[in-house]
């Protein structure tokens, strides 16, 4: 199966909201099918559609239970506090400790029109606030505190600097790229 380029921070398309899905359509769940692919072999445990270029509310994720996907996904509740060492496959080879709620209540539906429910801790949690960060154009590099951002910026100005993308080593415990 085909993968898709993952886009990497500067890439405009990043920085858009992208727009809900209003059809469940053969064409989306074969996007899905290819950003599944694309996750794995980054290897990530979720990517949303605008990492690919497409600007729609939906995301697919894997935290080893089988690959899942929600669509026009909505936070209506978030509670506590956790800090969590984040990475994203969009800024390659970096990761923050970044604070954000410990448990949410997510809904939205499946690729096949279900209704999706969930109540999510930590990782989980994490994750699908992280992907629904995608859909309105935000990246991680937003949530800094000040010290975190000039190390960015720096990391950021070096990453362009040399004009690759490192290649990113498996990750081990720690941070988690989403
Ligand atoms: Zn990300």
């Amino acid at each position: 199966m085909t993968t898709r380029e993952i886009r990497i921070i500067g890439d405009p398309v990043l920085r858009k909201p992208a727009t809900e899905v209003t059809e469940l359509t053969g064409a989306l769940a074969r996007l899905a099918d290819e950003m599944v692919v694309t996750m794995y072999e980054a290897p990530g445990l979720g990517l949303a559609a605008p990492q690919v270029g497409v600007q729609k509310r939906f995301f697919v994720y894997d935290l080893g239970e089988g690959p899942g996907a929600i669509v026009n996904p909505v936070i209506e509740e978030s509670d506590g506090e956790w800090l969590f060492e984040e990475g994203c496959l969009s800024v390659p080879g970096l990761s923050w400790e970044i604070l954000r709620p410990k448990t949410i209540h997510i809904v939205g539906v499946d690729l096949d029109g279900n209704d999706v429910s969930i109540e999510a801790d930590e990782l989980e949690s994490r994750l699908f606030q992280h992907e629904l960060d995608h859909l309105d154009g935000v990246l991680l590099v937003d949530h800094l505190d000040e010290d975190q951002a000039r190390d960015a910026r720096k990391a950021l100005r070096d990453l362009t600097l040399f004009g690759a993308v490192p290649s990113r080593p498996a990750p081990e415990g720690g941070f988690r790229l989403l």
